[in-house]
């Protein structure tokens, strides 16, 4: 069979296995699409089935989640795991919390941190999480009762040699306290690396709060560099009020550059003398409140709940809300307005089509399994140091965090230049090199 035959054979394969699942299949496409020139060079990965095995997960896990609520009344959710990969270490990625959570999302999720964490360098294999528990008007009460009930069950298949959650949507600083603890109390033991993105002060690491957004916005800044660019005056457009988009905010305006919208699930704000990131944060994070409440305290600036926040004109796009929220007539209007580099700071949040559009005019496109790894880096930062007992400084983290991106646009302009002659396609470059890495570690440990 030849290599294309090949691929397509798992592909068709993968859609009949796990039907109504289209997120998955979408993420296994963007990869299965760049590995054509890979198989052509090794055909001995179709010998050992390397993508039949990638596209099964080691083992995925579903689970009942019951609680009681402040008004004593019991819920019950459904929570999972998907440990994807152990190829290169432990299955590594996230926990989420939101209502859209379910099995296909959670293997989309797990099947694009495999490349995500091979990328970075690390040792960690792939895996995530969640829950379909909508965490929104929740009580800090129903919050932890609700991470206890969730960490009863999933404890018996974590170890810092096993399997590291850490978050993602839904799930920050307080919910990782809350699993932490009630890991510690059923095991009685104090197994630090069992999970990341734990609060400085007893575990967690320095700069893995801002790790994702900071990532993003070095990456951009390295692509931006191909052209003998920076940040310096552009305007920048970043979706999302979450903690990826607060921190690549932040660093956007560290590096020169302006960001003038964001956006969260009721819209979007627009602030033309730059966003105020410390209003922005006591919005969100504080107060835990919409964006039309910033727009409140800070005059100049307008909030719509109609149209998109791409509808606002911008050089730099950095996608930081959730998957396929930036569609064909979003890339569209972008390109339009003349955008020149986009980078996804969260996971797959353009359309197979939008991305069609970037590439075809020939914007700087950087896929989030290498635009947002620098979270995930971070996470294994963190679990070096807990496995040193140690504790690095906020100056010492960033610089390794930032010399681990600059290594994962290396390596993906390397990788693209090597297998498809043009080193700008960034998506080839993230998806062949994640590849070669996994696939040669797997190669090495057998058929298993
Ligand atoms: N959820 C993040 C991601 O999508 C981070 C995962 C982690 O730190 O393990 O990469």
């Amino acid at each position: 069979m030849n290599a294309s035959a090949h691929i397509e054979a798992v592909f068709a394969e993968t859609r009949r296995r796990n039907p109504a699942e289209p997120e998955f299949h979408q993420a296994v496409a963007e990869v299965l699409e760049s590995l054509g020139p890979v198989f052509e060079r090794h055909p001995e990965y179709a010998d050992t089935g390397i993508l039949e095995r990638l596209c099964e997960p080691e083992r995925q896990l579903i689970f009942r989640v019951p609680w009681v609520d402040d008004g004593g009344a019991v819920r019950v959710n459904r929570g999972f795991r998907v440990e994807f990969n152990s190829a290169l270490g432990p299955y590594k990625g996230g926990l989420r919390f939101h209502p859209s959570v379910n099995l296909g999302i959670v293997k989309f999720l797990g099947f694009e941190q495999i490349f995500k964490n091979a990328l970075t360098g690390m040792a960690i294999g792939g895996g995530k999480g969640g829950a379909d528990f909508d965490p929104k008007g929740r009580s800090d009460g129903e919050i932890m009762r609700f991470c206890q009930s969730f960490m009863t069950e999933l404890h018996r298949y974590l170890g810092e040699h096993t399997d590291v959650p850490a978050g993602d949507i839904g799930v920050g600083g307080r919910e990782i306290g809350y699993l932490f603890g009630q890991y510690k109390r059923i095991t009685n033991r104090y197994e630090s690396g069992v999970l990341t993105g734990k609060p400085v002060g007893w575990g967690g690491s320095h700069v893995r709060t801002e790790a994702t957004g900071y990532g993003a916005v070095y990456f951009a800044h390295e692509m931006l560099a191909t052209r003998g660019e920076g940040f310096d005056g552009l305007r920048v457009v970043v979706s999302g009020s979450g903690n990826v988009a607060v921190y690549a905010v932040e660093k956007v305006h560290a590096l020169g550059g302006r960001v003038v919208a964001c956006s969260d699930s009721s819209g979007y704000l627009v602030d033309e003398d730059g966003i105020d990131l410390e209003l922005l944060k006591e919005v969100k994070e504080v107060r835990r409140e919409r964006i039309s409440a910033y727009t409140e305290a800070r005059p100049g600036a307008s909030f719509s709940a109609r149209g998109t926040v791409y509808d606002v004109p911008c050089d730099i796009a950095l996608p930081c809300a959730t998957q396929n929220e930036l569609d064909r007539e979003d890339a569209v209007a972008l390109v339009k307005h003349g955008v020149r580099a986009v980078a996804e700071g969260a996971n797959m949040p353009c359309t197979p089509a939008a991305v069609q559009i970037f590439r075809d005019a020939g914007v700087l496109f950087g896929p989030g399994k290498a635009a947002n790894a620098g979270g995930v880096a971070t996470s294994a930062l963190e679990m070096q140091q807990n496995a040193a007992r140690d504790s690095w400084t906020f100056e010492q983290t960033e610089t390794r965090l930032a010399a681990i991106m600059r290594d994962v646009h290396a390596q993906c302009r390397d990788t693209a230049a090597t297998y498809g002659g043009n080193a700008d396609d960034y998506v080839l470059g993230a998806n062949v090199a994640g590849f070669l890495r996994v696939a040669r570690a797997m190669t090495a440990q057998g058929v298993i």
